[in-house]
């Protein structure tokens, strides 16, 4: 169906191209008639008529018709006979006497009305002796194509009805011959065209001057054109993009093939067809090389990636999404642990996941075989301060020792809110008595940052307990039992002060005689003790 409408396609313009020509010569005869370009047959005729009735009054001038008169007309029929033009002769007197006459003449000489010859009557005088002695008179058959009623036998006529029968076909046959040969597709055969239409991807051959002469069904499917609309167009006259969306500086890589001959892989154009559709192809070219090896051609595929590109894109933007919603997860798992593991007034660890910390802290310590300190902190007199200052400023004294704990120790150190006012400072890597130091400047600064802060009070102070892991406690909670009982000596041997475990007896003892010293005169930090205290604040 396909190979008809085409044939047809090429038939019709063909047919009206050469009937345009035929009426184009046509006309050409008739004006090289007109101008006399062409010779005229009647002309001719009639002159060689009217020399050949001259030659006949000569010879029978010399003859003497009225001495012989049966030679002239043996003469007559001779020349009737030969000459199928004339139809009828006769001698006529000056007298007009018919003295004789060959086929009929009275009859066929009865239509001559004038004295003159004209094309079918003529007349010849015959002398003698330099005297007119008669006529001869000759009627011929009228020369064609001379009457009206004889157009149809004119020459040009004739001449004009062969050009429009036979020259219509010559012509008909030279225009189909040369359109196949100016037709692009023509030079691909039938069975490649239909081979490369069984391909999925598009493909365009192109000749050296960039001119499509092929384009397979699939690639035309894609762009909805019509092959007639792409065939013999430039390549390069398509609505390409580069793939980056600027429109300057196209790369068309079938022209550097046709420049250098050897193939472009992977090229990314877009293209946009005439429904304005915009397609992502990525497009492999490959010379067609001549027997010298110089590109006379190009073998263009072209991969359709749209699709391919816009779920890339799709799902890129999915990823990114997720990325996203992943961190906001991790994020509120971080706030979720953080509230989990920590106490709700002070920010601190609360107990169970202090605990859990200490516990890791502690079997690191025995496994490197490092050092690890406990210390145990308590506010004194902690009850007062609810007493005389309320609950709330009691609540903001325990976030003050929290933020001393906090601002005095390392990031690896563990402080946790053990309940009310009692915390506990973890400190793995530092020796006791680097642990009695970190101690010694929480208790100075506890008692200098309330004085500080507090004009009218509470100034508060606070009692320690340390415990080293060269104790030997059997676990984390032994070593936190070191470290409450030091503090518990703290206390009784009259609170604001640090006591290391092992020494516990021995400050008891010290402490049983010395006083109290009440909460209004607080003793002044000693500078020697801060200091030491600050050398050993690991950040
Ligand atoms: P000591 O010097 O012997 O430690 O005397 P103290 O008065 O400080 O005694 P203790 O440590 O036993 O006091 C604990 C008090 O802390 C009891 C309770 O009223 C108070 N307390 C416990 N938790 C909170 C809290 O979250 N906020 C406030 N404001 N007070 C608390
Ligand atoms: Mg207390
Ligand atoms: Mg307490």
């Amino acid at each position: 169906m396909d190979a008809l409408k085409k044939a047809v396609g090429v038939l019709l313009p063909a047919m009206r191209i050469s009937l345009a020509l035929v009426m184009l010569s046509i006309c050409l005869l008739f004006a090289a008639e007109m101008l006399g370009f062409m010779p005229d047959r009647s002309k001719f005729m009639l002159e060689s008529r009217k020399q050949v009735s001259e030659a006949l009054a000569i010879q029978f001038s010399t003859i003497a018709p009225d001495q012989d008169p049966h030679r002239i007309e043996r003469m007559l029929n001779a020349l009737i006979k030969r000459s199928p033009d004339i139809l009828s002769a006769g001698i006529r007197l000056q007298n007009n006497q018919l003295i004789f006459q060959v086929n009929d003449h009275v009859k066929e000489w009865a239509d001559y009305d004038s004295q003159k010859s004209t094309s079918t009557h003529l007349v010849v005088p015959i002398f003698r002796d330099s005297e007119k002695w008669g006529d001869i008179e000759f009627k011929f058959a009228p020369i064609a194509g001379e009457s009206a009623s004889d157009f149809l036998e004119h020459p040009s006529f004739k001449m004009a009805i062969f050009f429009l029968v036979v020259g219509f076909f010559i012509y008909l046959a030279f225009m189909l011959r040369t359109l196949k040969v100016l037709d692009p597709s023509a030079v691909i055969p039938e069975r490649v065209n239909a081979a490369f239409d069984t391909l999925a991807e598009g493909v365009i051959i192109i000749d050296e001057h960039e001119q499509i002469v092929l384009v397979n069904d699939a690639f035309l499917k894609k762009i909805a054109s019509p092959t007639s609309a792409l065939l013999g167009k430039k390549a390069s006259q398509l609505e390409w993009k580069s793939a980056e969306d600027s429109t300057t500086d196209v790369y068309l890589p079938w022209q550097t093939v046709l420049k250098t001959g050897k193939s472009s892989i992977g090229a990314h154009l877009k293209l946009t067809s005439p429904d304005n559709d915009t397609f992502k192809f990525v497009i492999n070219a490959s010379p067609i090389l001549s027997g010298n090896d110089a590109p006379q051609g190009v073998l263009i595929t072209l991969d359709d990636i749209t699709e391919i590109e816009e779920r890339n894109t799709k799902l890129q933007i999915m990823v990114s999404k997720l990325e996203e919603s992943q961190a906001q997860v991790k994020e509120q798992n971080k706030e979720l642990h953080f509230l989990a593991t920590r106490d709700s007034l002070t920010g601190c660890l609360n107990r169970r996941a202090f605990n859990e910390l200490f516990e890791k802290a502690f079997a690191d310590a025995l496994q490197n075989n490092l050092e690890l300190c406990c210390i145990m902190v308590d506010i004194d007199h902690f009850k007062r301060v609810n007493d005389n200052y309320g609950h709330a400023t009691g609540d903001v004294i325990i976030k003050l020792l929290a933020e001393i704990l906090t601002n005095n120790t390392r990031k690896i150190d563990l402080v946790g809110r053990y309940g009310g006012e009692e915390f506990c400072v973890v400190l793995p890597g530092l020796s006791v008595d680097e642990a009695i130091t970190v101690a010694e400047r929480i208790r100075l600064r506890i008692k200098s940052e309330s004085v500080a802060r507090y004009e009218t009070g509470p100034w508060v102070t606070a009692s320690l307990g340390v415990a080293s892991i060269l104790d030997k406690p059997e676990d984390p909670s032994e070593l936190n039992k070191f470290a409450d009982e030091a503090l518990y000596v703290a206390k009784e041997s009259g609170r604001n002060r640090v006591v290391r475990w092992q020494l516990q007896n021995e400050f008891a003892e010290k402490v049983k005689t010395a006083p109290e010293p009440a909460e209004k005169n607080l003793p002044a930090p000693q500078p020697e003790a801060a200091k030491a205290a600050d050398d050993c604040y690991h950040q």
